[in-house]
């Protein structure tokens, strides 16, 4: 589905991406854990065209999103094709997902009935559905500030889910709830794995990881350090970089 590969990115001279490599097929959950700063987000918000590379290429399926040019220089592909690619993903941050003046249903029904131009009773019954899949109804009227820190997550999820990505991607979509609502939106996310949704979710929580991740990702200084099965690379790591990393955040 998605293909980053040999990916650099810098800011202001400081190499944040170091040639990192990912690829996440159809129905995989990969998980990506690492100590902060080591590039994670800017390595979602590259994949998510938020950010730009400077070198590399990414692929979105038949998309090409981005090509390394003669000079090893990444060159994007027309706003068209950005278009087309940015239909093909969501994203879920950490919070400040949604639109604070918008109901939650106006919040997830907004995309798909302005930037996809679907049919709006179509749109509701899907928007209705994932309301009760995510465990939200009663919620629909409702606007963000009266909403918990999980349903407000599980509300950004549903947005995201809402316009039939093909990929979703998490950027820690935890790290600002108490554990209690920390685990209603795991719940919902072992939901999604179940369901073979595609995701690619940076992590803190290593036991989801362990459970719900095909593979996973130990990214540190802007470099896959290791890669490999959530067996592996957390239950037996072969790198003293990763062995550190996870006694460190046990
Ligand atoms: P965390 O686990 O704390 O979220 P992370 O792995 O997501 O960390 P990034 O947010 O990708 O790390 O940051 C990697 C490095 O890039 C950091 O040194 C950060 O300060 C730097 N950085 C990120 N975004 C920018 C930016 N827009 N401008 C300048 N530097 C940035
Ligand atoms: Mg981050």
């Amino acid at each position: 589905v998605v293909k980053l590969e040999n990916a650099y990115k810098a800011f202001g001279g400081t190499p944040v991406l170091q040639g990192i490599s990912i690829e996440v097929c159809p129905g995989e959950v990969v998980a990506i854990i690492g100590p902060s700063g080591g590039g994670k987000s800017t390595l979602l918000r590259c994949m998510t065209l938020l950010e730009t590379l400077d070198q590399g290429s990414l692929t979105y399926g038949d998309i090409d999103v981005v090509i390394p040019g003669a000079d090893g220089s990444a060159v994007y592909g027309t706003s068209d094709t950005l278009a087309l690619a940015r239909q093909r993903f969501g994203l879920v941050f950490q919070q400040f997902n949604l639109f604070p003046h918008m109901t939650v249903m106006r919040n997830i029904i907004d995309a798909p009935l302005v930037v996809q131009g679907r049919d709006r009773a179509e749109v509701e019954r899907q928007a209705r559905a994932l309301i009760q899949d995510m465990g939200l109804e009663g919620c629909e009227e409702k606007v963000p500030y009266q909403l918990s820190g999980g349903q407000r997550q599980r509300a950004s999820i549903a947005r995201a889910l809402c316009m039939n990505p093909q990929v979703l991607f998490f950027d820690e979509p935890t790290s600002a709830l108490d554990p209690e609502l920390t685990g209603e939106v795991l719940k919902v996310l072992r939901q999604l794995a179940a369901e073979d949704i595609t995701m690619i979710v940076v992590t803190h929580e290593m036991s989801f990881a362990r459970e719900v991740a095909d593979r996973v990702v130990f990214i540190d200084e802007g470099c896959v350090v290791e890669e490999g099965s959530a067996e592996q690379v957390i239950g037996n790591p072969s790198e003293e970089r990763t062995r550190e990393f996870l006694l460190r955040s046990l």
